[in-house]
Order: structure tokens, then C-alpha cells, then sequence
């Protein structure tokens, strides 16, 4: 069914909290190169009333590019499609999502680099000419016909712009790259969800939460909800930064935002490999996590913190991790 092919799940954080997602640039907090250029050419693409040149968003789990892809969506004025590389298996499906479109939309692929090459194929024409090219049939009696598209634009959200294939990467006109959040945008994140799920906090509190989310809006309003819970049951409900900072360490988040499972990966790489370097199989096999997961969610806010190095022999800890950990590496 073609609602298969547009999953709510997609909109996880939306389907928790609807009200939380900014809806328009002006609500979008931080990120202040990525808005001002999608400013400009929305606002191009407005006056000219074409469709917006296709659009590659890539960045870590949780900073907003789904969000983002919304918003490109209200600024324009069209609707917008959500889907995602995996639900689209067969060229059927692309081509059953792609007909389905008024003129203008915006089509959001979420997890585009994990589209098979033989939708990726499809896609192409789509793209570059706004045709799509089915092949019917098979053997000697196979034909293809072309059916025309109405001008659409594609939003494409990966982890990793480098997981694209250079073909499917080359045919998005505009790129922008989504980074960790700094304390001070991630504070007005939390006072911001705050403020509209009606949680009483004073700016040391939301600073406190802020400075612990690992740069990113998704952990900010998740500890956030979590630290209400504490501040309800503990505190009469108003979130100081007393009351933020027992619950973060209640839920064992420290002083540099790291969790259990972040010092779970350090901690195996400094005991059982020697500090590394050390493979990231080993490691996930090690600590019980899936591959993908340490990669895309746990690695990069350490590397980023500078507590992990990779290198093209392993992942190593570093002297901060040493420290952090109170550990001393063996000689
Ligand atoms: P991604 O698609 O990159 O995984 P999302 O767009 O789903 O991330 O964002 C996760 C959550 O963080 C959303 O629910 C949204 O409310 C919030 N969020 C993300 N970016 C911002 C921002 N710049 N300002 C305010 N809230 C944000």
C-alpha cells in the first residue's frame, strides 16, 4: 500500500511531541550558515516560483535535519512526503512514491545512502530530468517507457555525506552539513521545549541540562522530559540547577555529558585492549552494542570531545579518556 511507503515512524520525535519541532527558520535555533543559505535560495526559488533545487543534509543523529526538511517545506509553501531509504525495497515503490506528488512538493528521504543501486537508478532521471523510466516486461519483449514528473524537491538526510554513492551525490544542487549544537543554542533549545510543555525551569537549570546533551537538540529535550520526572517527584517541580544536576547523575549521565554506555566503550578499550588502537567490531561485539549504533550515535560526540582517535588501525583512547576515567595507562 502507498501509505506503507510514508511511515509516521519517520517523524518519531514529532509523533512524540508534535509542538516541539520548530516550524519555521526563524524558531529553528542555532545552525546559523545552514538557515542563512537555505533563506536565500528558498527565497530565490519563491520569486522565481520554481521548485527548489534538491537538497542533501548530512549531520549526526538528533541535530534537526528531518526537522529542517519540514521547515524547507512550510518556508515554500508545499507539502512534504516523508520516507526513508529502507521502506523504498523495489523500483516500484519509488516509482508508486514519486508519482504520487504535486507539482512543488518536497519529497524527504531520510537515510538516503541506504537505498538499494537499483532505486538509486531510478532516482537519477527523477532527479536530473524529472522523468521516471520504468522498464516493462522482460527478455526480448521488455520495453521501457518514460512517464514525466512534476518538478519536485528532493531532501535528502544522511549521517554521513561519504556513505552517498558520487552519482547520487552529485545531483543535489545545495549541501549543507548539520554540527553539534554549542551549550548556549542547545539552552535555548531546552528553555524553548520548556516553555511549550509548560516545565518550570530557570535558565541555570536549562544550562545545566544543555551543557550535558552532547550537543544535540534530541538528548536535550529527552533528559529534559527525564529531568522533569525527578524534578516532580523530588523537587515540588521546578528545575534549578540543583535539582538538573541530581538527575543527570541519577541517570548516570556525568559532569562531561558522557553516559554509561560511552564510558562503558572507553572503559573496554583502555581494560581489555590495552587503550587500543582496537578494531570497532571488537569493540561492539565487547560491549554489547551494535556496530552501527556505536558509529552513528556513540563515536562521533567522543571524537568530537577528543576522547577517542581513529586511526586506520583501530579506535584509541586517549589521554582525556585516561583521565576522565581515573586510569592510568599501562606503560
Ligand atoms: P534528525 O533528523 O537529524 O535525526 P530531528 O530533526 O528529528 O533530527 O530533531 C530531533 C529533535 O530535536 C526534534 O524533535 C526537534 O524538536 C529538536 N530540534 C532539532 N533541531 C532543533 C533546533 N535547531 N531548534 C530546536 N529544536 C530542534
Amino acid at each position: 500500500m502507498i501509505e506503507d511507503l510514508f511511515p509516521e515512524a519517520v517523524q518519531d520525535d514529532a509523533a512524540v511531541d508534535p509542538g516541539l519541532r520548530p516550524r519555521t527558520l526563524r524558531e529553528y535555533v542555532g545552525q546559523e550558515d545552514v538557515k542563512r543559505g537555505l533563506e536565500l535560495f528558498i527565497r530565490a526559488a519563491r520569486e522565481r516560483r520554481e521548485a527548489l533545487d534538491h537538497v542533501l543534509l548530512h549531520g549526526h543523529p538528533g541535530l534537526g535535519k528531518t526537522t529542517l526538511a519540514h521547515i524547507i517545506a512550510g518556508e515554500l509553501g508545499v507539502s512534504l512526503r516523508a520516507t526513508s531509504g529502507p521502506v523504498i525495497e523495489r523500483p516500484g515503490d519509488l516509482a508508486a512514491v514519486l508519482t504520487n506528488l504535486q507539482p512543488g512538493d518536497v519529497l524527504f528521504i531520510d537515510e538516503i545512502h541506504r537505498l538499494s543501486p537499483v532505486v538509486e537508478e531510478i532516482l537519477y532521471p527523477a532527479m536530473e530530468d524529472f522523468q521516471l523510466d520504468l522498464v516493462i516486461g522482460q527478455g526480448p519483449g521488455a520495453r521501457t517507457i518514460k512517464i514525466d514528473l512534476p518538478r519536485f524537491t528532493l531532501v535528502g538526510a544522511t549521517t554521513r555525506a561519504g556513505l552517498l554513492t558520487p552519482p547520487l551525490r552529485d545531483r543535489f544542487g545545495v549541501v549543507f552539513r548539520v554540527d553539534f549544537y554549542q551549550p548556549t543554542d542547545l539552552t535555548e533549545i531546552v528553555l524553548r521545549s520548556a516553555r511549550l510543555l509548560g516545565i518550570e525551569i530557570d535558565r541555570a537549570g536549562a544550562m545545566e541540562i544543555a551543557r550535558r546533551s552532547r550537543g544535540t537538540p534530541r538528548v536535550a529535550n529527552r533528559l529534559l522530559r527525564r529531568v522533569r520526572d525527578y524534578a516532580q517527584v523530588r523537587a515540588e517541580g521546578a528545575i534549578t540547577r540543583e535539582v538538573a544536576d541530581a538527575a543527570l547523575t541519577m541517570l548516570e549521565v556525568d559532569e562531561r555529558g558522557l553516559d554509561r554506555m560511552d564510558r562503558t566503550i572507553l572503559a573496554t578499550i583502555m581494560d581489555k585492549f590495552g587503550g587500543g588502537p582496537v578494531g570497532l567490531e571488537t569493540i561492539a561485539t565487547a560491549v554489547g552494542e551494535e556496530k552501527n549504533t556505536i558509529e552513528d550515535v556513540y563515536e562521533p560526540y567522543l571524537i568530537q570531545q577528543g576522547y577517542l582517535h581513529r586511526t586506520p588501525r583501530g579506535r584509541v583512547a586517549t589521554d582525556l579518556a585516561y583521565a576522565h576515567l581515573n586510569r592510568r595507562r599501562e606503560p
